[in-house]
């Protein structure tokens, strides 16, 4: 078996597609060195090793010694320096990278294999000794951090002390000698902090290292993002040794960032940033304000642009960006590092793009001849689609600026200022909106970031940690707002115009521009044209799953068909019955003691509901709408104060007692279980009655009048024996018949039901004999299934999510192994029965990408979700199909 992958000299034993093995940075280095760019040598340490490793007690394959032994000597061979030589030495970066990107999860280490003697032959290579000693000390500084355990803050302090002693305020007017002390200083206190001597030997170094990259795989941080983004723990992460080239050498240095196109907006131009005379991860670090590389995008006039300063190393990071796009087919997240005027890529990888970006780029991409409809479609993730869905901040409104920062990652978001992670989350967990406010972000923060609406930084770029990862959660983030100045300690930030912003006081940001406002700015509804809709076009031609929604009033409707709902799959009529001024006769029709007293309170009713369906049914023209009965325990409408109980006793001409003690008797414990959905059918049969006749007279009317072609799906609820539809079935054709007669039209309606309890979904063959239709309630289906209140779980059910007892919550991503098992069986057993019935599906879970393919692949007719959500189930049933 062969543990190590060699790339260097035009020659890669790698490739791009064997990410599984060599993780996304070290499969990339290989590709990017067989294509013929300019790439430091070096090797990659497989994935299997780290698999190995934490399968035999922290230990290697016994071959890998040798093989890492051989693959260093290639290295030595093509840079003509080696490893530990103290006359001409090697040094290298060892560097971590998964298989999926996981940035700043894992630790680097730069400037490997120095020691005193080795930092003599690094000054006879560069003639610099201060570059030598300033190279040594980053080097002690993030080994003795990274592989060692050792606070940073220590080792920072004693360079502060440095800088006061000799009276200066920057790093950059420390000396070589100044280093050379602070390199002895910062091991003195290494070893007394830690009782260890820092390793001397760089092959004790090189394998501390690899050992700490395979241990960084499972620190809190990596556990935490792999939670956050369904990542599984045995990937494993591979290890990159690679030689070390110089961005800090000089002035005729640099090192920086780029994407390939706008990672915000999608816009095809180059777009990046870079420092001059810099290492690593300064760019990203947020430590000092980057450079654009060019003018075009260039946000401050005054900032010098790499076109400019390196003319002829930007012209060919401009050719390398087209031969990039060209050979991966897709935007690209690159690293690179400039030594003397010659340029090194150091990595590439698909670039994390907004919902924004995704569709622009993938439509732009399929118009410039570089990939084509299928993949285009393929690229824009439905949950990412979120984004772009949802309100952004009403250009009319007046906003109260007080700084404005760098446009991060786009949306709006309001909420009350905090500043740490634990605070956002805390916040997040009672259900309050939060702005995290931070100098910078760094990983440590992730789960605060992910609790928060929005994010703002004072300090750092476009590709800084804030900016990156709020892209990727898709979420508002306005960075580098040097305006303000953040004060932990007082748990408050100023504004350049010296207002005070404290902890709980709200604010909004806007993504786009980069503003932050005092106070909470009002939204306006999502643009849905352009390439979202040429994207969509797509979309549609090539899903077969059909998408509904989720509506119950003419308005949700209109906006439902605009996000391009075919249908109503669940018009729930309970909303209808909420309403203010109908609650008093819905009131008085369940708390009637017979008959007469119903029907009398539903006549009140019936003009009502059908305006409702008249309204909804005009508003879909002739697509399909799915009305359910009435569903909710009789419990939610009983009247609970006392000026309500007496008002309602006058209208029926009762007693206030009387009425409440038919209150108190109507009082359930377990309403949800209780008396509900069709046994309120089959016990006050004229309740459904009412529903059956305004639903019906609406259709006669739009048809008779408006020339309208509406079949109406009639929808019977929490139905768990065939008895109890075939009654109601028979009571419904009766009401319909007469109807249609008294009407004198031609219209066709569906009768079905409800497959939301354990026991419809097992004798689902049977129920299929009384319905045209099924639609899968998963909410109920879910809660009956694992006996999990809904209303009940939130006290414990983010707690099995956390602590992976379940590794979703079911409510939100449908329970494939579970409820998902009980679908897929009413599915066949109902189609066993009634070849043609159709099929559906209603809870939350139509909305839920990963569900929806899962509705695809079990051969539903339709998903039925909420109408925000009805883009990105169409995007998931196209997912779905390709
Ligand atoms: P991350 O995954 O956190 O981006 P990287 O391994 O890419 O970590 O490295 C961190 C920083 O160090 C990056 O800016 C990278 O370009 C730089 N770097 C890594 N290896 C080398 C090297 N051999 N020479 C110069 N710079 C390097
Ligand atoms: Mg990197
Ligand atoms: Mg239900």
């Amino acid at each position: 078996e062969k543990y190590v992958y060699f790339f260097g000299n035009g020659e890669a034993e790698g490739k791009a597609d064997m990410k599984n093995l060599l993780g996304g940075k070290g499969a990339n280095l290989a590709e990017m060195t067989a294509i013929g760019l300019p790439v430091p040598p070096g090797f990659t340490i497989t994935t299997e090793v780290c698999t190995y490793y934490y399968a035999n007690q922290k230990s290697y394959p016994s071959v890998l010694a040798a093989e890492v032994a051989n693959n260093l000597k290639r290295v030595e061979a093509i840079m003509g320096r080696t490893f530990g030589d103290p006359k001409n030495p090697l040094l290298v970066s060892v560097r971590s990278g998964a298989r999926a990107s996981m940035p700043g999860m894992m630790d680097t280490i730069l400037n490997l294999g120095l020691n005193d003697e080795t930092v003599q032959g690094i000054i006879a290579q560069s003639g610099d000794e201060r570059f030598a000693y300033d190279a040594y000390r980053r080097f002690v500084q993030m080994y003795s951090d990274v592989v060692m355990g050792m606070d940073k803050e220590a080792l920072e302090h004693l360079l502060e002390e440095k800088k006061e002693a000799k009276g200066v305020h920057l790093d950059t007017d420390l000396t070589a000698a100044d280093w050379k002390e602070l390199v002895g200083a910062f091991k003195s206190k290494i070893k007394e902090t830690l009782g260890t001597d820092f390793p001397e030997n760089p092959q004790d170094q090189l394998w501390g290292a690899i050992g700490a990259v395979f241990g960084s795989w499972m620190n809190q941080r990596a556990i935490t993002y792999r939670r956050l983004n369904g990542i599984p723990a045995d990937w494993g992460t591979a290890v990159n040794v690679q030689s070390m080239v110089y961005g800090n050498m000089g002035n005729d240095c640099a090192t920086g960032v780029a994407f390939t196109r706008d990672p915000s907006t999608g816009e095809n131009y180059f777009y990046g940033e870079y420092l001059v005379n810099a290492q690593g991860e300064d760019v990203v670090a947020g430590i000092r304000t980057p450079q654009p590389i060019n003018r075009a995008n260039s946000k401050d006039a005054t900032l010098p642009a790499m076109e400019e300063v390196l003319p002829e190393c930007y012209q060919q990071l401009v050719q390398i960006r087209g031969i990039l796009e060209k050979h991966y087919r897709d935007m690209q997240d690159i690293e690179f590092t400039i030594e003397k005027g010659k340029l090194f890529m150091l990595q590439t990888r698909n670039g994390k793009r907004t919902a924004k970006a995704a569709i622009k780029v993938a439509v732009d991409m399929v118009k410039e001849g570089l990939i084509d409809e299928k993949t285009a479609v393929l690229r824009v993730s439905p949950s990412q689609l979120d984004q772009l869905l949802h309100p952004s901040l009403d250009p009319k409104a007046p906003r109260t600026i007080i700084a404005k920062g760098l446009p991060a990652s786009p949306g709006a978001a309001s909420g009350e200022v905090v500043f740490t992670a634990d605070e956002a989350e805390a916040a997040g967990r009672l259900g309050l909106k939060v702005i995290l406010v931070r100098v910078e972000t760094s990983p440590e923060d992730i789960h605060g970031m992910h609790a928060a609406q929005g994010i703002l930084t004072a300090r750092g770029g476009m590709t800084s940690h804030a900016a990156v990862v709020a892209r990727g959660m898709g979420k508002c983030c306005v960075a580098g707002c040097g305006d303000i100045k953040v004060d932990y300690a007082a748990s408050q930030f100023v504004t350049a115009k010296g207002q005070v912003v404290k902890k709980g006081d709200t604010i909004t940001l806007d993504g786009s521009t980069g503003e932050v406002m005092l106070g909470e700015v009002p939204t306006v509804a999502p643009q849905l044209t352009g390439d979202f809709g040429v994207l969509m076009g797509w979309v549609d031609q090539y899903r077969t799953l059909k998408v509904r929604t989720n509506a119950d009033t003419p308005n949700d409707s209109r906006v439902a068909r605009e996000f391009g709902a075919e249908g109503i799959g669940l018009c729930r009529t309970e909303h209808m019955f909420f309403e203010a001024d109908r609650i008093a006769a819905v009131r008085e029709m369940i708390l009637s003691e017979d008959v007469e007293g119903r029907t009398k309170a539903l006549a009140k009713i019936l003009p009502m509901q059908k305006g409702d369906f008249l309204g909804i049914f005009r508003e879909m023209k002739d697509l399909p709408v799915t009305i359910r009965l009435l569903d909710p325990p009789l419990h939610e409408f009983l009247p609970q104060e006392e000026k309500d109980v007496d008002a309602l006793a006058k209208t029926m001409g009762v007693t206030a007692q009387t009425l409440k003690n038919k209150v108190d008797y109507l009082h359930e414990f377990n309403p949800m279980l209780g008396h509900r959905g069709c046994r309120l059918g089959l016990t006050f049969p004229e309740i459904y009655d009412m529903q059956v006749q305004a639903i019906m007279e609406a259709a006669c009317e739009l048809t008779k009048n408006e020339g309208f072609t509406i079949v109406p799906e009639i929808m019977i609820p929490l139905v768990g024996v065939v008895s109890e539809l075939a009654r109601l079935r028979e009571n419904t054709v009766r009401v319909c018949e007469e109807v249609i007669a008294r009407y004198g039209v031609k219209i066709d309606y569906l009768i079905g039901t409800m497959i939301e309890l354990p026991r419809a979904a097992l004798t689902a063959d049977e129920i299929a004999r009384e319905a045209d239709f099924f639609s899968f309630g998963t909410n109920d289906l879910t809660q009956t299934t694992f006996g999990l209140s809904r209303d009940d779980a939130g006290k414990f059910l983010p707690f099995y999510v956390e602590s992976g007892l379940l590794e979703e919550d079911p409510f939100v991503s449908l329970d494939q192994n579970g409820v998902g098992i009980l679908v897929k069986m009413a599915v066949e057993k109902g189609r066993a029965t009634r070849a043609g019935i159709k099929l559906g599906i209603c809870g939350e879970h139509g909305g839920d990408p990963s569900s929806v393919i899962f509705c695809h692949k079990i051969g539903l007719d339709y998903v039925s979700c909420s109408p925000f959500r009805v883009p990105i189930a169409r995007l998931a049933a196209a997912h779905a199909a390709l």
